[in-house]
């Protein structure tokens, strides 16, 4: 874990009625309300940025950084999340696996993570991943920022609409496109090689692919393979929110059909070049945050608009 140079508040967490911090969601020791919308969220618990990953990216905050738990309609999210200031913007990091990797990715509760970034004000989120290549062209350290995925996973929960109202969200151009066009931007900046544009296709996991699987997925031209972005992308959607996915690429997924010195991945070599490469994630991370503004009137930002009756799924989830 990394050392924290900002103090911590009385135990880990911002509760309220403990520290006098404003209540967000539901808290552990009483029957609050959820409080629908996360305008109200001020001061040092707010956020404009949300930021799925931990290690490396707390540093960026500065002094005045908290952390904050954050309760929801669909349970508690992946772990604390770090608030803070980075050069004049609020941001928020969540490590979507927690801090001790706890999580594997098909029980990520990604329902709740998405719900408390919401809570905190985050409309820009911010969403790196490790990931496999399945194409010769895109290769170990190369980054690549998405923009269609495949969706290959059955067991997750994938919608805050489960009735009774129902929403069918437009995933036609799943992916911010003016987060997107600002990571290239800011990859190719820093000298980073990275690919604009490609298709991931998410596996149920936690197993990696067969040969055959992945033998599939190349021939059906698409770039790289991951566990995690669906179903977090889609309900970035449904919260209106701009959400954008940079892959650092860290093995060719079961190797090389014409190069057979490529071995099939294995977790020990991911961690391995994700180590090695966290840094580079950061910096981007920074440099895109560092320029990103707001924009309301982004398509992403209009994607439901059925104010009052978009969260009747999520109190219902909460009294079952
Ligand atoms: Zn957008």
């Amino acid at each position: 874990m990394p050392s924290r140079p900002w103090p911590l508040r009385s135990g880990a967490f911002s509760f309220p009625g403990k520290t006098g911090e404003k209540t967000i969601g539901r808290t552990s020791d009483e029957e609050a309300e959820v409080e629908p919308m996360a305008e109200h969220t001020e001061g040092k618990l707010r956020a404009d940025i949300g930021v799925f990953g931990g290690s490396g990216f707390y540093e960026l905050l500065g002094e005045d950084a908290v952390e904050v738990w954050v309760d929801t309609p669909y349970g508690p999210p992946s772990d604390v999340i770090t608030v803070g200031e980075f050069e004049g913007k609020r941001v928020a990091f969540l490590p979507r696996h927690g801090r001790g990797h706890q999580y594997p990715p098909h029980r990520i509760p990604y329902r709740a993570n998405l719900w408390a970034m919401r809570e905190l004000g985050v409309k820009t989120v911010f969403a790196p991943c490790a990931a496999g290549s399945l194409q010769p062209h895109v290769k170990p350290a190369d980054f690549v920022v998405c923009d269609q995925f495949v969706d290959r996973t059955r067991s997750r929960p994938a919608t805050f609409y489960d009735g009774p109202v129902t929403v069918h969200v437009s995933l036609a151009d799943p992916y911010c496109p003016r987060l997107r066009r600002l990571l290239v931007a800011e990859a190719r900046r820093l000298g980073i090689t990275v690919h604009d544009g490609g298709t991931v296709v998410v596996i149920e996991g936690p197993r990696f692919s067969t040969r055959a699987e992945s033998k599939w997925f190349s021939q059906a031209g698409w770039e790289f393979i991951s566990m995690t972005q669906y179903p977090e992308v889609v309900l970035a959607r449904e919260l209106n929110m701009c959400y954008a996915n940079v892959a650092l690429i860290t093995d060719y997924d079961v190797g090389l059909a014409d190069d057979p010195s490529v071995p099939p991945v294995t977790h020990e070599a991911v961690l391995e070049v994700f180590k090695a490469n966290n840094e580079r994630v950061v910096s981007l991370l920074a440099a895109a945050i560092r320029k990103v503004d707001d924009d309301p009137d982004c398509g992403c930002r209009k994607a439901v608009s059925i104010p009052g009756a978009k969260w009747a799924g999520g109190l219902r989830s909460l009294e079952g």
